[in-house]
């Protein structure tokens, strides 16, 4: 069975950045990258405020650039996703990993950087629907909805973000939000409110998709009036937040109720020795690709020293 000193699940912002602190101490680290290779960032367009590209940066491509520079000090990154783990509670032993619920590797450190995927919001129409008219990223789908009138699901930033790529594509976008206010930055509600084709529909929930093969428009209903409204529209996107990556660590590390991974005040250990967690997948707070980086830099300091005291 291979034998490693430190492997990195996750290739967001937070793996990528702990890869590039451990390869170059030589901690030789083996990355995993999941079945979102390179993580939420791949799925929008310009970042504009990762420090250091003044006229913002392609998601994918500042992705790329995180990869090429962990590779550049010898970070071996592997397709493959883990999907079983056996945390050790003996410091310095060995933590067992299955990989595609086939091969079996161990680790004397791991850093969890598995962050957070998209939420539905659970309607037996949006699980139908699902790849024909419903989707969690705007981006990624925005396109097949060209020229069509599309509703928005959500108040944040992600939503925000997402109406305002959608309304480039589509002459009408409808966005659903469940309270009287936005949750999204000020400079985003602002884009928002001032984009024309961009119609804000306050204290609306979705009742349901209607349609024969795919969504042809979705049912809707005012919380404060009781009144119901249908909305033609070919593509329903939700952008209701993320629920974080931690379903194969449940009862082997700390998690708060939403399935956050809690770790030490100021640093990223874990209740597990050698186990680290960096990046979203431990930040329900910030979820920024900044600050993640900042704590997978933390993560691979935190393992380096680890490994120290036992060599
Ligand atoms: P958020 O948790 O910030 O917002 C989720 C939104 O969805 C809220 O408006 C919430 O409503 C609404 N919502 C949740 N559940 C439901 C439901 N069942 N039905 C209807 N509406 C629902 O998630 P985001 O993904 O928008 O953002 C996550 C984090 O990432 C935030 O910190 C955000 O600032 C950040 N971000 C930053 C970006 C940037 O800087 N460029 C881009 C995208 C995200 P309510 O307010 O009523 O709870």
């Amino acid at each position: 069975m291979e034998q490693h000193s430190l492997v990195i699940i996750g290739s967001g912002p937070a793996g990528y950045t702990a890869a590039i602190y451990a390869a170059r101490a030589d901690l030789k680290p083996i990355m995993y990258v999941g079945l979102q290779p390179g993580g939420q960032l791949t799925t929008t367009t310009e970042v504009d405020n990762f420090p250091g590209y003044p006229q913002g940066v392609d998601g994918n491509q500042l992705m790329e650039d995180l990869k090429n520079q962990a590779e550049r000090f010898g970070t071996d990154v592997r397709w493959g996703m883990i999907t079983h783990v056996e945390f050790s509670d003996t410091p310095g032993g060995f933590h067992l990993l299955t990989v595609d619920e086939t091969t079996q590797i161990q680790a004397q450190t791991v850093v969890i950087a598995t962050g957070a995927t998209a939420k539905y919001l659970g309607l037996p129409s949006e699980e139908k629907f699902m790849g024909h008219g419903v989707s969690a990223c705007a981006v990624c789908d925005g396109f097949f909805y060209k020229g069509q009138n599309v509703v928005i699901v959500g108040g944040g930033d992600t939503a925000a973000e997402e109406a305002s790529y959608l309304a480039k594509l589509c002459p009408k976008v409808t966005m659903l939000v469940r309270k009287g206010e936005l949750r999204a930055s000020k400079a985003m509600q602002n884009r928002i409110l001032s984009t024309p084709n961009i119609e804000v529909r306050w204290h609306t929930e979705t009742v349901e998709l209607l349609g024969e093969h795919g969504v042809e428009a979705v049912k809707v209903r005012n919380l404060q009036t009781g009144a119901e409204d249908v909305i033609e529209a070919t593509g329903f996107f939700v952008a209701i937040g993320h629920k974080p990556n931690t379903d194969i660590f449940k009862g082997q590390l700390d998690m708060d109720e939403v399935g956050y991974l809690q770790v030490q005040a100021g640093s990223t250990k874990t209740r597990k020795p050698g186990v680290f967690a960096a990046g979203d997948v431990a930040d329900k707070v910030y979820r920024q690709a900044i600050s993640a980086a900042g704590t997978g830099c933390m993560a691979a300091l935190d393992a380096e020293r680890y490994l120290a005291e036992f060599h």
